[in-house]
């Protein structure tokens, strides 16, 4: 455990999430990767079982022999790598492709450094200062214990980058005109914040903005938004159309989408400037190729394969997702940031995920 520690508290010490090349950030991630690897294997049996159950040996290390759990794995079973006493919260993500309810188990370390690591990574793009903060949802969305589902707790954890939160829906989802004005009112000139999940930003706020024919001076905000872009895909609408769109009804030309899941919270991947989402130093991403489980080269898509530092308490270091990627290149991207940057694509079908799905 200290050895992942450790190699956390230096990768925070460094002045940005972005500022190691290949080279040198294997020396910290390769190292962290094997310790947690090595602490997953020793205390949750569940992921003992599964090096039995492949024929894998826990002492090569290579990415053959260090599986990449599939997603759906978590929804089977309760995979945890320390005892009852030490889980302080369960994260719970039902994903898209089926009802069954994941659950992660957190102790305080782990949830303490995904904290500190989300800081790190969005205070890159957000700067240290808490901003003025627009919600685009309604209020009721964190209010509602029932509902209080991965969207309420996606809120309440972005919430900490902002102040004076203020939500741009009503509880009709209907667009709170009055709240809004007020809200430009009271912070002309100067940098806000507006976060909202994906489509929720697209369909009660952008589509919601042209119909009524009314436009806003929002041209000073950053948004920031998540939460996939499949039913937005369904309407074939890419990235570029979104923020175009953006821009023509608010003005707004600072977009940051940002791309990680509720078994890896923390080590979110960011869109930059370019409209690429960034590895930081804290997660690494592999692009499996559909011919074979090994590594896809840069422009051909593929099944992603994420790795992450900070899961500590369950085994979910290195995780086969149900999405496709490419990989567009690394340490080489024009907005100045190191790192392997991708285009996400789109959910795969199931049968199409290859992994070990077997807890034995
Ligand atoms: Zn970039």
């Amino acid at each position: 455990m200290n050895d992942i520690t450790n190699i956390l508290d230096n990768l925070l010490s460094q002045d940005t999430p972005y500022g190691l090349n290949a080279a040198q950030k294997a020396l910290m991630f390769k190292p962290g990767l094997k310790a947690l690897t090595r602490l997953h294997f020793d205390n949750c049996i569940g992921y003992h079982n599964i090096f039995a159950a492949n024929g894998l040996d826990i002492n090569d290390f290579t990415a053959q022999q260090t599986p990449a759990l599939s997603v759906q794995l978590f929804k089977h079973n309760e995979l945890v790598s320390v005892s009852k006493e030490q889980v302080i919260k369960t994260l719970t993500s039902s994903g898209t492709t089926s009802q069954q309810v994941a659950k992660i188990l957190l102790d305080a370390p782990t949830s303490r450094y995904q904290t500190k690591v989300l800081v790190h990574i969005l205070q890159s793009f957000l700067g240290k200062k808490r901003l003025p903060m627009l919600i685009i949802d309604h209020p009721n969305v964190i209010k509602d214990r029932q509902s209080f589902s991965a969207r309420g707790a996606g809120i309440v954890g972005l919430s900490t980058f902002g102040r004076d939160h203020t939500y741009a829906l009503d509880n009709n989802m209907a667009i709170d005109f009055a709240a809004i004005k007020g809200f430009i009112e009271k912070y002309p000139n100067q940098p806000i914040l507006l976060f909202g999940f994906t489509f929720m930003v697209w369909q009660h706020f952008i589509e919601a903005l042209n119909q009524s024919g009314e436009t806003l001076d929002l041209a000073q905000a950053i948004l920031l938004h998540s939460g996939g872009w499949k039913k937005l895909q369904r309407q074939a609408l890419s990235n570029s159309d979104f923020k175009a769109a953006l821009e023509q009804t608010t003005g707004i030309t600072g977009v940051h989408n940002f791309y990680g899941m509720a078994e890896q919270v923390g080590s979110v991947l960011v869109e930059c400037e370019q409209g690429y989402l960034h590895c930081s130093n804290f997660s690494d991403i592999h692009i499996q190729s559909s011919e074979d489980l090994s590594d896809a080269p840069p422009g051909q898509a593929g099944v992603v394969v994420i790795e992450s530092l900070l899961p500590m308490s369950y085994p979910g270091h290195r995780l086969l997702t149900e999405d496709t990627a490419t990989l567009i290149g690394e340490d080489d991207c024009q907005c100045g940031r190191l790192g392997k940057y991708i285009l996400v694509h789109n959910r795969v079908a199931r049968t199409q995920a290859r992994g070990c799905s077997d807890v034995g």
